[in-house]
């Protein structure tokens, strides 16, 4: 049997005497797309940075396609992919310029073809010679994915890549999304649309202060709540995992 793309095995992340993940258990199978839900600070994009090398868990073990996150981090950064959370850019590279760079950093050869056709499929070939920091915030979130993608990750991570994003643009990612997964991606994404994940998502994931409440396919997850909506059966379980009365 293939080994999963992700297997995190009693996973801890400590800074200092806080815990911000406790003894998490995770795998994420090939193709498939797995939404990583959860309030704010309940340790999302750290857990996502320990998979992609920003940081380093304090305690157990991860894999990409079967590599160990810290034995063998160069051949599992070439596999992941991150979209961040925070928007970041090179005010004074214009987007051609950045996916090139980015290229570089990536270990794979500049390649301007392929820059430009990621420019196309993420309609900012008409932007591709301006300074980035002239790009609107949507645009500046388009060229976030792209760069992600310049040496092809068989594994891409989404942090919150719709926050703040409009309808429109929210469409166009989720395409895009779906797009990738067609392509042979797997994707792992982190959202606070819940009707997004709802959407788009094959298999579920709820943090709360750093532990899975749940790991479940979507259907089934719907199923057993027969007709309630992700985000009333998401509410409830969060509640009750911090000890309120339900809404
Ligand atoms: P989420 O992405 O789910 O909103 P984070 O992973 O960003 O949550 O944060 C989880 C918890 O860890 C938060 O309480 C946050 O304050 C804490 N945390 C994250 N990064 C650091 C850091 N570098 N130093 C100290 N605490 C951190
Ligand atoms: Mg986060």
């Amino acid at each position: 049997m293939k080994p999963p793309v992700l297997r995190c095995r009693h996973v801890a992340k400590r800074y200092g005497k806080f815990t911000a993940l406790e003894d998490l258990n995770l795998e994420v199978y090939e193709g498939e797309i797995f939404a990583l839900l959860g309030p704010n600070g309940a340790g999302k994009s750290t857990l996502i940075h320990c998979i992609t090398g920003l940081a380093k868990q304090s305690q157990g073990s991860i894999e990409v396609l079967g590599f160990d996150t810290i034995d063998d981090f160069r051949t599992t950064r070439r596999l992941v992919g991150l979209v961040p959370q925070e928007i970041n850019y090179d005010p004074f590279f214009t987007p051609l310029e950045s996916l090139t760079i980015q290229m570089g950093l990536m270990g794979v050869k500049p390649n301007r073809e392929r820059a430009e056709s990621l420019l196309r499929t993420f309609a900012l070939d008409d932007k591709r010679d301006a300074y980035t920091r002239t790009l609107s915030g949507g645009m500046k979130r388009r060229l976030l994915v792209a760069k992600a993608l310049v040496h092809e990750p068989r594994l891409l991570f989404l942090d919150e890549p719709t926050a703040g994003v409009d309808v429109e643009l929210r469409r166009e990612l989720w395409q895009e999304v779906e797009e990738l997964r067609q392509a042979g991606t797997t994707i792992v994404l982190t959202t606070h649309y819940i009707e997004e994940a709802e959407k788009l998502a094959d298999r579920i994931g709820i943090l709360h202060k750093g532990e899975l409440l749940l790991v479940e396919s979507r259907g089934s997850l719907m199923e057993r709540h027969g007709g309630r909506s992700l985000e009333e059966i998401y509410l409830e379980l969060i509640q009750k995992a911090d000890g309120r009365p339900a809404a």
